[in-house]
């Protein structure tokens, strides 16, 4: 297994503390939490818990900074030039923090960098050319009761205000930079609560946050549990907006607490995301986009081809292609770069995905690979693929967030296959693999989900709106729909007689 870097080792032994107004700072209770390594269950670093109070002090910094001339009067241009200064740093860092990600969330060190790292460096770049083009509009107007007057009327797209952003553990600094990067660029201040199991690569970009120069309390940094520390946030008076991402069951939570001083709400939140192979689909190309659609990050994505739907004629060839690719995924510590699948992210979810497997073993699936908790130390799982499964099983109905696909036969592209990749609260993504580009269009747009991917899956783009249909969110992610979500609209008129 590899070492790690020395860059890396300095860190981990340094203190783990909040970023408020600029500063490092312990908790207001003194409090830490310690921070496991899920391929070996050892403890890693202890860092900072915050609560209420740290909250509190947070919010108050980003209140003073959105009213700061060091943030509100500096120009678009030399915002964006901040923000793609954080882009370029994250690159300059790019090993260290992969190494951060695979130590600390346990995915492998190579998908950290090519993935997790050059995204969150991207989304960046992208968001520094916004700040310079958040543009109103200049409005006719007719006023009917008003014949002869004469207006000249525009709107400005000013920033929402103090942003509370509350993060999971699945793409820890992706995460953090799909949330920091269209609030900076709109000119919003941030306090974001980082997830109590992965909260190391995002103390680090914190460290590089003030090393680009953001002003003092522009972005404030919350270590600590959901419970308190992201409960405190969601229910904060003086936050104006909430953005969170997570499970559905915390994201109605955020809601609630969010509705005392009627924040704005977005929320990204769980899938169980259909994949349909049709019968002509060229099968070198869909058997292994299948088996990514579930296995990448270890089926901790929110948006997983967790329900594969395949044309019965080639049901079976289907299914082994994929058994046959699961078998020979290498499991191991994130940080060995010949690991292709990591551990679980916590012994929590580990146990959480081995009772879903337990449950659809006993309601009838069957495993045609994997299927079980892989023995010694470390949270990892086989990779699984349940057949035999039914709509009404909650292997197939429930979100796993872990690498288990059930797979089911259909017997053609009808309505009820469409009613069946649709039955389901949620609504975040889906795949279609076939080589007929007609079909896969009249599919797309049945299928209910705010990404469709055709002869692809998981691409994902700064440049591309990402979120859900139906109980799988509110709002956009990325592309230049989250910008309405980070300002809003002021409508001017004037007289000009
Ligand atoms: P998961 O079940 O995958 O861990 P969660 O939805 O529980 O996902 O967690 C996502 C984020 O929400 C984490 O940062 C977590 O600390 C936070 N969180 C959990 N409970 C609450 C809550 N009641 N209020 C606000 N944030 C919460």
């Amino acid at each position: 297994m590899a070492e790690l870097s020395s860059k890396t080792v300095e860190f981990i032994r340094s203190p783990k503390q909040l970023l408020i107004n600029g500063r490092w700072e312990n908790a207001v209770s003194g409090k830490t939490f310690p921070v496991t390594n899920p391929a070996t269950a050892e403890i890693i670093a202890h860092v900072a818990e915050g609560d209420q109070a740290d909250v509190d002090k947070a919010v108050r910094a980003a209140r003073q900074a959105l009213e700061s001339r060091a943030w509100a009067n500096i120009t678009p241009s030399d915002r964006g030039k901040l923000i793609w200064r954080i882009g370029d740093l994250i690159l300059q860092h790019a090993d260290e923090l992969a190494e951060l990600e695979a130590l600390d969330n346990g995915k492998p060190v190579t998908v950290a960098r090519s993935a997790d790292v050059a995204l969150a460096a991207d989304i960046f770049h992208y968001m520094a050319g916004w700040a310079t083009k958040l543009h109103g509009l200049t409005i006719p107007l007719s006023v009917p009761y008003l014949p002869d007057a004469n207006f000249h009327c525009y709107t400005r797209l000013e920033p929402v205000g103090v942003v509370g952003q509350i993060i999971p553990w699945n793409f820890p600094l992706l995460m953090a930079a799909w949330k920091l990067s269209p609030a900076l660029t709109t000119g919003c201040t941030v306090v974001l609560k980082v997830a109590e199991e992965t909260p190391l690569s995002a103390i680090r970009l914190g460290e590089l946050l003030l090393e680009a120069g953001l002003p003092d309390g522009v972005v404030n940094i919350i270590t600590g549990f959901g419970e308190t520390a992201g409960a405190a946030l969601a229910a904060h008076p003086l936050v104006d907006k909430i953005a969170f991402t997570g499970s559905t069951e915390v994201g109605k939570l955020v809601v609630k607490a969010a509705a005392g001083n009627l924040k704005k709400v977005t929320l990204e939140l769980g899938g169980k995301s259909p994949n349909i192979v049709l019968k002509d689909a060229d099968l070198d190309v869909a058997i292994p986009g299948a088996a990514h659609a579930i296995f990448f990050n270890h089926g901790q994505c929110c948006i997983a081809g967790s329900r594969l739907y395949v044309a019965k004629e080639i049901f079976d060839e289907v299914i082994e292609g994929v058994a046959e690719i699961a078998e020979k995924i290498k499991l191991g510590p994130g940080l060995d770069p010949q690991t292709e699948m990591g551990p679980m992210v916590s012994d929590l979810q580990l146990n959480r995905v081995c009772g879903y497997l337990q449950s659809g073993l006993q309601e009838g699936a069957k495993a045609v690979c994997g299927g079980r908790k892989r023995l010694g130390a470390g949270y990892f799982v086989e990779p699984t693929v349940l057949v035999d499964t039914t709509p009404q099983m909650k292997v197939v109905q429930e979100e796993i967030f872990g690498p288990v696909v059930t797979a089911m036969p259909f017997k053609a592209m009808d309505e009820q296959l469409i009613r069946q990749a649709n039955d389901t609260i949620y609504g975040l993504g889906a795949g279609i693999w076939t080589r007929d580009l007609g079909k896969a269009h009249r599919l797309a747009n049945q299928l209910q989900a705010g990404s469709v991917w055709i002869n692809c899956y998981n691409i994902f783009d700064a440049a591309l709106p990402f979120g859900g249909y139906k109980q799988s969110g509110w709002g956009r992610e990325m592309g230049s729909a989250v910008l309405e979500h980070y300002t809003q609209a002021k409508a001017v008129t004037v007289n000009i007689g």
